[in-house]
């Protein structure tokens, strides 16, 4: 059963319409189901999206885990808007949250918030969340501009999200044994380059569902089951399951718990 490490419920652009489209948790979990998708990591709406708060995170996350239990993790993405809500970060004792997402071009915390930061990741040390950072090629999200994060709290799992730019994450990956990352976003053509390196066994499929139907007029369900199909031929599948588990292992989901 494919494992996705990147999917998002929340409020999102959609090509044609003319305000951010509310993407359920009920609609998201339908898709999962449709396209067969065991264990997967979705997180809370789009922090740059609309006037949401913390109680709509915790909301929608208790919707998830109803609709899919276990294998829905759930990590809260935190702006620098919502952690000043409540910088104590209470929202973890809900139990509901099992990582937490960082977005640098959304809040520049590398940059301006160092100290927020070093206090969100030490309480990500301390309660054994997980981690997902946006990575790309602008230049506040580079993969090796994360890795001095990575190096510094090396007890925290991070998923260095999109696999971007590759030849980059490839190389942090040999260097952080706490770095993972994931093939959210990466196009279909891109999946065969995938096997010219040799990802440590930390790389997860992930897919970016529902940001497809921002930039092209496509049938979610659709667009799903071909990304996954294209995925499937590289024969990188069963691997990318594996990293998966390992990486929530530490969560205790996982029948690898004990054994990552
Ligand atoms: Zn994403």
């Amino acid at each position: 059963m494919i494992c996705d490490a990147h999917i998002h419920i929340g409020y999102y652009p959609r090509k044609g319409y003319g305000r951010p489209f509310y993407y359920s948790p009920r609609r998201i979990a339908g898709i999962l189901d449709r396209c067969g998708v065991g264990e997967f990591i979705v997180s809370s709406t789009c922090a740059q999206m609309e006037e949401i708060g913390i109680a709509d995170v915790v909301r929608e996350a208790r919707e998830m885990k109803r609709l899919a239990g276990n294998r829905a993790h759930v990590f809260f993405w935190l702006s620098g808007h919502l952690y000043d809500e409540d910088s104590a970060m209470k929202w973890i004792e809900t139990g509901l949250f099992d990582g937490i997402k960082l977005h640098e071009g959304e809040t520049a915390w590398m940059k301006y918030r160092k100290k927020a930061l070093r206090k969100i990741l030490s309480v990500s040390s301390e309660r054994n969340l997980l981690v997902m950072f946006h990575a790309g090629e602008d230049a506040d999200c580079r993969p090796s501009k994360l890795a001095k994060v990575a190096r510094e709290f090396p007890n925290v799992r991070f998923n260095f999200a999109h696999c971007r730019p590759m030849d980059e994450m490839a190389k942090v990956i040999v260097d952080c044994p706490n770095v993972w990352t994931d093939t959210a976003y990466i196009a279909i053509d891109e999946f065969p380059k995938l096997r010219d390196y040799d990802w440590h066994g930390r790389l997860m499929f992930g897919t970016d569902l529902p940001v497809w139907q921002a930039n092209e007029r496509v049938g979610l369900t659709k667009r799903y089951r071909e990304y996954v199909r294209a995925f499937r031929e590289t024969g990188l599948e069963a691997a990318a399951s594996a990293a998966f588990r390992n990486f929530v292992a530490s969560r205790g989901h996982s029948p690898l718990m004990g054994r990552a």
